[in-house]
Order: structure tokens, then C-alpha cells, then sequence
């Protein structure tokens, strides 16, 4: 049975409180929650939200008592308590998407009923009740990832590409789900049979406890947890943003709190490239460091606490340059029209020049440094490849947990790639392993990486080694062909934006304003382009966010025109 959690029994997330999960609002608080909601009594037993129909209020209780409750094989099991004084919700409620909770009234109760928009009316304008509602949300889905409540089972192994794709799609989700590993847990036939399924159909993901979904692709996923449902997508947009990585987070918080109509569009989860980051310690603000992950939760739940909507799991494929309003092309047919457009779908990993890399990814080889990866190689040795910054935190943050950290750069030293705090980390770092002129020239293994091959360049020696977890981080290229030339970009792909513009580019794209393209603006009037998609980028989270802020800005004058 799942542990009941209320306030006096939970042990909070660091840094928080059981009240601050179970916040209990005095009277004066109520009042004003009430000035945006209605009173409601309810019977004993009556249902107020149920699981997996869509979350579209909250209730406060202002006598007798509602229990949150898991519902699996349809046994009731509590997971929360709400008293006098006590909300529901989590953050489901902001998107609109599925309950995971179903909440019955434990006797007869009076509430006070919140609509959603009612609800996002008032974290917006109370600013005391704002810091209350959202940290108690946020402080409850951790709560429910942490404890895997919810009715996703995914079962796979942790030498599947495909299993740890499908992890990090729900965990940049933020979707709690319970995790069988076929290599580990003996049960797991008993639950494939019970299924009907076998082997081959690994990985497998049951949704909502009944849809079974072999190997499914994100989309199928998003479907099937109903992420992109209740988004009208045929109503023209202010502004369409694609990709929701720093710079696209940041577009969207600043356009939706500016009272603009905004859609992100994104393939994966929120987060981006700094999503793949475990510890971000040069961002303004945050002097210990916080994951890519948090930040991007936190950026993603400020963006819908001001009203943006995001399609989950959703490529752009295309733009429809020559008219406007502009369409992006989402596939099946189906477009999003919109006034103006961001570009912030930047930029992916490099890949080695291997032939039998792809047999490896996910299976010994990694563009990520996270804690999903960390835990897969605990106490073994690993290769870091790279000497930029990505290449240097993979590498420190990988050496807390590992035996031996052997960092592979082609250049003879770190100075001109890496910054000069990381350099002096990994210097000061025992375990790491500087190997400087060396390249990979060969990986190894039957179902898994087991042993890389790298050549020094200065003295053209090899060494092989039987290692089975390699960390690629060797730069990226930009996520740009979606567009089809649709917009000028420079001779790698990435897009060029205000004075760097030409005569010739502007032409291209018959540029009938009298106005030059404004900073950050394409050649095509209203599109713009931030973060590292753009030309002449800094790759920088701070930088991608301050782009993504300012473009807003002349989105508001582009509107006006
Ligand atoms: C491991 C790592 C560590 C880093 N550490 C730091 C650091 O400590 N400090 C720092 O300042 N910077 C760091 N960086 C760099 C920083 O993360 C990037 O500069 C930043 O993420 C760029 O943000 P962005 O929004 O422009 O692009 P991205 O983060 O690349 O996000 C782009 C998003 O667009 C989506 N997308 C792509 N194509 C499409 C499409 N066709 N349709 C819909 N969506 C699409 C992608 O899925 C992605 O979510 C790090 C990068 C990495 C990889």
C-alpha cells in the first residue's frame, strides 16, 4: 500500500517543509481565494477530480476532509490528506492535462472551487498565494516522481537505446512513472504475461494502467498521457516559438507575461541542450549551481503559470515562407498559423566518425551527462571526449561516482577550449585523467560497449582499453534543416539575424519594409532567431535566455506595423 503522506509524516524535498507542501491558509488567505472561486458542498464519497480525465479545478477545503488517492487495479490506495485549510493540485492543473490522482471527499465537506483560469488569474495578480500555489504544486510532482505514483509502467533494460530514450522523454516531462528493469527485477514475466507480451516487444510502456504501447515513439507517448490535448492549434497565433530549451523558455515566459498569445512548439521535453546538464554553475543567481533539468522545470511551470501552451513531442517541419500569416508545418498535414515566429530549436551534439557508433548509443555511448547516465556506470571507468565546457562538467560531475575519468581532447591542452574554473576542477581532480592529441578510432562490444580504442595523434600509438561508457561531447551542429532555406543562414546552418545580414540576403527574400531587420530578426520580416541556433551565438544559458527576452521585445513592435 502506498504510504499516506500529509503534513506531519513527510519527509520534505531538501530545502522545503511539509507545510510548505500542505500549505494550511489562515482565514484571510481564504478569503481571497474564495473572491476568485465558489463555495460547494460535497457528500461523503463523492468524486470532485478523477483520474485521468482532465484537471480543470482545484478545491480548497474549508471543513471535513478530501483524500488524494492512486488507483491501480482499481484498489484505492491514499497517497495525501487535504484537512481545513488545505488545497489540492498539483501541476497537472496549470497544463490541463490528466489527473494522476483520483480525490474523494473522506466525509461531507465544504469547498471553495477554483476554476483553472480562475486559478491562473490569481497567481498572477496575488503574489503572496502566487509563492504558495505554485511551491506546494511543484513540491508535490516531485513528491509523486519520487515515490513513482501515477499509472505509467515502463519496463525495459538499461542496455536499451530505446529504454533511455523513452526514460528521459518522462523525466524531461516531469511525468512520475514506475520503472521495471527486465535485467534485474525476476517478477517481470509474471507482468509480461499477464500482458500477453514477450521480449521482443521491449521496451514497453502501460499507460493508464490498460493501453500497452511497444517501443513507442514520444509522440505515441504524449498521445497516449493526453499532453497535447485541449490546444487549439488552428487560431492564429502572436507568436509561434519552436523549440523549448532556455532561449524558447525564456521567449514564452516573457511573451505570455507581456499578454501575447503564445504556442511553443518542441520534439522532446522542456529543457533543451541545458536539460542534458547536471550542474549549471555559471548562471546569474544560483551560486551553488542548479541541473539544466531544474531550471528548465522551473522555467517551463513560470511560462504556464502566465498562461503559454506548449505542444509536446511536436517538430516543427516546416515554414511557409512566402505568406503570411506564416504557417509551421507540425506534419500529418496539419499547420499552426501565426503574426511571427522565434527559432530557438538550437543545435545537437556532433557525432564521432565511427561506422558502429549508432549500435552503441544509449549502450555505452552518451551526449548527456545526467544522473540517469551517472547511475548506469557507478564505480566504473568512463571517457569523456571534448574540451569545451560541456566536455569539462560531464567530467567533474562524472567523477564523484566513478572510479577513473580519462578525458579524450584533440588539441594539446584545455586552455583555449574550456574555462578556466573547469580547467582548475579537473586538474584538481584525482580520478580525472587528462589524455590531450588522442581521438577515438574504434569501440567494441556485442550488445554493449565494452572496450574503445583511441590513437595519440603526436606519437601514433594506440592504446585499447575495456571500458564500457564513452561521453561524446565533442560540439554540435544546429537544428536548422527543418526550414528548407527558408531563411538566410550562414555556411554551417545557423541562422543569420539583424546587421550580419547582406544586401544579397535581404533581396533573397524580397524584403519590402523600410525598416533593416531588427536585432535578432531573420530576413524574413517577424521571424527571428535566439539562442545557439542563431549565427554568431555564445552558447551560453544566460545568453539564449537574454535573447529569447529581448526578441520578444520586437515581436511587440512587429505586431504593431
Ligand atoms: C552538457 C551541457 C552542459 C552545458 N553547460 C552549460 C553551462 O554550464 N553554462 C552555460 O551557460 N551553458 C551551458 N551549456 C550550453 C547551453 O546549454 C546552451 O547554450 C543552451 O541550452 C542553448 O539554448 P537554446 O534554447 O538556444 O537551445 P537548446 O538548448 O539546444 O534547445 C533547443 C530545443 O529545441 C528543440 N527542437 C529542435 N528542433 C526542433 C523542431 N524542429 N521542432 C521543435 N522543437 C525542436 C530541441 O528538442 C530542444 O529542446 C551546456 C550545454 C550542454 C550540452
Amino acid at each position: 500500500m502506498t504510504e499516506i503522506l500529509h503534513a506531519e509524516d513527510l519527509s520534505p524535498p531538501p530545502g522545503s517543509s511539509p507545510s510548505e507542501m500542505f500549505p494550511v491558509l489562515t482565514a484571510a488567505q481564504q478569503a481571497r481565494v474564495l473572491a476568485h472561486g465558489q463555495r460547494r458542498t460535497v457528500e461523503q464519497n463523492e468524486i470532485v477530480v478523477e483520474l485521468n480525465e482532465p484537471v480543470t479545478k482545484v478545491f480548497l477545503v474549508v471543513s471535513g476532509r478530501l483524500h488524494a488517492l492512486q488507483v491501480s487495479n482499481n484498489q484505492e490506495h491514499i497517497v495525501a490528506i487535504c484537512n481545513p485549510g488545505m488545497f489540492t493540485g498539483e501541476l497537472t492543473v496549470l497544463s490541463g492535462r490528466r489527473g494522476l490522482l483520483r480525490i474523494r471527499a473522506a466525509e461531507k465537506s465544504e469547498l471553495i472551487e477554483i476554476e483553472r483560469e480562475a486559478l491562473q488569474a490569481l497567481v498572477e495578480t496575488d503574489s503572496e498565494l502566487s509563492d504558495i500555489f505554485l511551491r506546494a504544486f511543484i513540491l508535490r510532482r516531485l513528491e509523486l516522481i519520487e515515490r513513482e505514483v501515477g499509472d505509467i509502467v515502463l519496463i525495459g533494460s538499461s542496455h536499451s537505446l530505446a529504454t533511455l530514450r523513452i526514460k528521459e522523454f518522462l523525466t524531461r516531462n516531469y511525468q512520475p512513472y514506475s520503472y521495471i528493469d527486465l535485467d534485474r527485477d525476476a517478477d517481470v514475466q509474471e507482468l509480461l504475461d499477464r500482458f500477453s507480451l514477450s521480449i521482443e516487444d521491449l521496451p514497453v510502456l502501460i499507460c493508464r494502467g490498460t493501453a500497452v504501447l511497444r517501443n513507442p515513439s514520444n509522440e505515441e507517448i504524449a498521445g497516449c498521457l493526453g499532453f497535447n490535448e485541449g490546444i487549439d492549434q488552428a487560431h492564429v497565433r502572436d507568436i509561434v516559438i519552436v523549440g523549448a530549451g532556455p532561449a524558447g523558455l525564456a521567449a514564452a515566459v516573457y511573451a505570455a507575461s507581456e499578454g501575447l498569445d503564445v504556442l511553443l512548439l518542441e520534439s522532446s521535453g522542456p529543457g533543451g541542450q541545458a536539460g542534458a546538464s547536471s550542474k549549471i554553475e555559471n548562471y546569474l543567481g544560483f551560486p551553488t549551481g542548479i541541473s539544466g533539468h531544474e531550471l528548465a522545470g522551473r522555467a517551463y511551470t513560470q511560462a504556464q503559470k502566465f498562461g503559454a501552451q506548449m505542444l509536446i513531442a511536436k517538430d516543427a517541419k516546416g515554414l511557409t515562407c512566402d505568406r503570411r500569416p506564416y504557417k509551421v508545418l507540425i506534419g500529418d498535414g496539419q499547420s499552426v498559423p501565426t503574426r511571427t515566429v522565434i527559432i530557438a530549436s538550437g543545435a545537437q551534439y556532433r557525432r564521432l566518425n565511427l561506422d558502429n557508433l549508432a549500435k552503441f548509443e544509449g549502450v555505452g555511448v552518451y551526449y548527456g551527462a545526467t544522473h540517469l547516465e551517472a547511475q548506469l556506470c557507478s564505480g566504473e571507468e568512463v571517457i569523456v571526449v571534448g574540451g569545451g565546457n560541456s566536455a569539462g562538467q560531464a567530467a567533474v560531475f562524472l567523477a564523484q561516482t566513478t572510479r577513473r575519468v580519462l578525458v579524450l581532447i584533440r588539441s594539446g591542452g584545455l586552455a583555449e577550449t574550456m574555462s578556466r574554473y573547469l580547467v582548475r576542477r579537473i586538474e584538481e581532480t584525482p580520478n580525472i585523467e587528462l589524455h590531450p592529441n588522442s581521438e577515438v578510432v574504434a569501440l567494441e562490444g556485442n550488445d554493449h560497449l565494452e572496450r574503445v580504442t583511441w590513437r595519440n595523434n603526436q606519437t601514433g600509438q594506440t592504446e585499447s582499453h575495456n571500458i564500457a561508457h564513452l561521453f561524446s561531447m565533442t560540439g554540435a551542429v544546429p537544428n536548422s534543416a527543418w526550414l528548407d532555406g527558408c531563411v538566410a543562414c550562414d555556411q554551417a546552418g545557423f541562422i543569420k539575424t539583424g546587421s550580419d545580414l547582406t544586401t544579397e540576403d535581404l533581396a533573397r527574400a524580397e524584403w519590402s519594409l523600410s525598416r533593416p531587420p531588427y536585432l535578432l530578426e531573420s530576413n524574413l520580416p517577424g521571424v527571428f532567431a535566439v539562442g545557439d541556433i542563431r549565427a554568431g551565438n555564445v552558447k551560453r544559458v544566460a545568453s539564449a535566455v537574454g535573447e529569447g527576452s529581448i526578441a520578444v521585445s520586437f515581436v511587440h513592435q512587429v505586431l504593431a506595423e
